[in-house]
């Protein structure tokens, strides 16, 4: 089954049929153990010891490299605050005819390498007597009455709950819904003279061909010397990898006015970008992370959704020993991203021309706030009036036209 996410899925029938008996039971099941599982493993912690409860983490690969870097923007410290790598509390916005260095206090923007944080959270977790952590392939999940199934490698285990952050098998609705794809490769460079000035990072610099779809540099300096420069897309379709080069080498060349530098490290990845509404609850499944529906549709921003999301299945654990918990975003943030999305894939106006007038006419805490759903619907009619309303109001008809059409069918 095709699954705009793209990744593997689970197979359905898979564990059926196996022998129950001798199943061993733990409290919780975390199927997933990649960011939001272990956001939601390490949360647990505390309620595991003070509940005396266990729980059983498990994910397909060993979680030993840094196969990520991942950025987000904060106002306070939260519980991954020791592996925060580097922080900025002013970032840099180069748009159409608009170059702005932005303070954003009282946010910081942070940045966690995920090799850091695997390593943190296995010492923390494999430290607990509460948790066992399997390497193993998930190959089935399914509720019953008063339990969740797990078929792991074969072998059945169940728990009162499972909290997974595998991707769930979804079909494409392309009549009803959008779907983009964020791609990018970066890669952390040492120069041979100073570059960089490590109190400020490139949050947007659209100062690149916008031919293959939306596309800007992302620059995270690490030091005089040494920064991770980000070549990032919003389109239909990644690019063969002599592309993503090209850009980068033509970027650190024009923009960065650098020839004599090393690469350390590469990294790439693809994000989705869609307003197709994700399963968030199965019975005695909860999905976490992007597999859950906690991916920004329209900036595909995760980290903090992941962290929001987990500390609210904790308190409702302590609360009322149960992990269901309401939305943590108003209704209205997934109808933004649908119409911001709409006009992205319509070509009415380019990503370039909306992130410009959004940084150039509001306070970028401001946008910071409404892009994590934080803002006040007060708050937000202010924005949107600074937006190109036309376009705008053009992309939510033409979107609402496409849902009504797609339930008529
Ligand atoms: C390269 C990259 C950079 C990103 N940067 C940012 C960023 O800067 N800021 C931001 O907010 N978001 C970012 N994201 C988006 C998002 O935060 C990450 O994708 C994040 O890792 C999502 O967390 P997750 O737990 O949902 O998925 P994952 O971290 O991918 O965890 C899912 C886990 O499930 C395991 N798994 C899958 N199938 C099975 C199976 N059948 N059995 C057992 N285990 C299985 C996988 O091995 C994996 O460990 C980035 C994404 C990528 C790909």
């Amino acid at each position: 089954m095709e699954n705009p996410l793209g990744c593997c899925l689970l197979t359905g029938n898979i564990g059926r049929n196996l022998k129950k008996s001798n199943m061993e039971h733990f409290d919780y099941i975390i199927a997933g153990g990649g960011c939001a599982g272990r956001s939601l493993a390490t949360r647990l912690l505390p309620f595991l010891k003070a509940r005396n409860k266990r729980v059983l983490v498990v994910d397909k690969s060993t979680k030993k490299e840094n196969d990520k870097t991942w950025c987000f923007w904060e106002d306070r410290t939260d519980i991954f605050e020791p592996v925060v790598q580097r922080k900025w509390n002013r970032l840099s916005f180069s748009g159409l005819s608009y170059d702005k260095e932005l303070s954003i206090q009282p946010y910081f923007y942070k940045m966690i390498r995920s090799g850091d944080f695997y390593q943190y959270t296995n010492d923390l977790l494999t430290n607990s007597p509460q948790v066992s952590i399997k390497q193993g392939e998930v190959q089935n999940l399914y509720s019953e009455d008063k339990k969740a199934i797990v078929t792991i490698d074969g072998v059945l285990y169940s728990a009162d709950y499972v909290f997974s952050s595998i991707p769930q098998a979804q079909e494409k609705d392309s009549q009803r819904y959008q779907y983009l794809l964020q791609h990018f490769n970066g890669w952390v460079i040492e120069t041979t003279a100073d570059t960089f000035d490590p109190s400020c990072a490139t949050l947007m610099d659209f100062n690149t061909s916008q031919h293959a779809g939306t596309s800007f540099f992302y620059v995270l300096p690490l030091s005089p010397r040494r920064a991770l420069i980000e070549y990032t897309l919003f389109s239909e379709e990644v690019l063969p990898t002599a592309s993503y080069t090209a850009a980068l080498e033509k970027y650190i060349r024009e923009q960065i006015n650098c020839d004599h530098y090393t690469i350390l490290e590469k990294e790439q990845g693809v994000i989705p970008m869609s307003d197709h509404p994700i399963k968030r609850e199965d019975g005695r499944i909860i999905y976490l992370g992007t597999a859950g529906g906690f991916t920004k549709g329209s900036t595909g921003y995760t980290f903090r959704f992941i962290q929001k999301h987990t500390s609210a299945i904790v308190e409702k654990l302590y609360r009322s020993g149960h992990p269901r918990v309401p939305p943590i975003s108003s209704f209205r943030f997934p109808i933004y991203d649908g119409v911001l999305l709409h006009l992205l894939n319509s070509k009415r106006l380019s990503g370039v021309e909306i992130f410009t007038t959004m940084f150039k006419k509001n306070h970028p805490v401001k946008i910071l706030k409404f892009l994590d759903n934080e803002t006040s619907i007060f708050e937000e009619l202010l924005i949107f009036n600074t937006l190109q309303k036309k376009e705008f109001a053009m992309a939510l008809w033409k979107r609402t036209l496409k849902l009504m059409k797609a339930d008529s069918l």
